[in-house]
């Protein structure tokens, strides 16, 4: 049977920034979602809605004001810095609008750096790094720098970055926001194929309608609640 706990859990997230004592602004109020092992769910909300925000304080890079975070049925809540550090560098893979890879590396040394840091040797980051990036047909152009790679291609390299470490959850903002529409079209499917591959569970935030649609659900950010789309 198909283990039944949630990849990832949130259970009433809040979050107001205050900006200065007058101004406050709530960005999450009461904020939950349940994803299944496997599942893809789009997040969909315009620009502003908190969708950032909700990603970073599901991959542990930002702290909630209220609520619970479960990552893989574990509460990460009391978790120390250090400990939370390696479950995010275990079992999340990140994945932003702009690439983010180091450019004075090529693309299999981007790839292979947070096996290495997670205390890989270079023999298996570099053939672990080798296989995704092939799957993603990047197989002949592991060499090339970031900056001689086009923009669907960096993003290819930055999804075999992020899931090098074999997450059980994947987190992307706005992945494919930076790309021409047909490149996005085609990054789009070759990052939900890889997730399926893999078993991974996804939450993507896109702008996208036609790009969520290729997801199992989706779920839309509205006034800091999250509903079905
Ligand atoms: P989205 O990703 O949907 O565009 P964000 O989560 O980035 O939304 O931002 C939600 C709101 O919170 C925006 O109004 C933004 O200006 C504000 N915000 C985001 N981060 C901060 C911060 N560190 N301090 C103050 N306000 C912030």
């Amino acid at each position: 049977m198909a283990d039944p706990t949630p990849a990832l859990r949130l259970k009433n997230l809040t979050k107001t920034y205050r900006r200065h004592q007058a101004a406050q602004l709530p960005v999450l109020r009461g904020a939950s979602l349940a994803l299944a092992p496997g599942e893809t769910v789009a997040l969909l909300a315009p620009s502003g809605a908190g969708k950032s925000t909700l990603l970073h304080i599901a991959g542990l890079l930002d702290s909630a004001d209220s609520g619970t975070i479960l990552i893989a049925g574990r509460n990460v809540e009391h978790l120390s810095d250090a400990h939370r550090t390696v479950i995010r560098r275990r079992h999340i893979g990140f994945v932003y609008q702009y690439h983010h890879l180091l450019p004075e590396f090529d693309a299999l040394e981007n790839v292979m750096l947070p096996m290495r840091a997670d205390g890989s040797s270079a023999g298996a980051a570099q053939a672990k790094a080798q296989n995704l990036l092939s799957a993603v047909g990047l197989g002949a152009r592991i060499h090339h720098r970031p900056a001689a790679l086009s923009g669907g291609e960096q993003q290819r390299v930055a999804f075999c970055r992020a899931l090098v470490n074999g997450p059980k959850l994947l987190l992307a903002d706005e992945p494919t926001g930076n790309l021409d529409p047909a490149t996005a079209d085609t990054v789009f499917a070759t990052m939900i194929e890889l997730v399926r591959n893999t078993g991974l569970s996804a939450l993507v935030a896109t702008h996208n309608a036609d790009l969520a649609m290729r997801m199992d659900r989706a779920v839309r950010l509205h006034q800091g609640i999250l509903q079905p789309a």
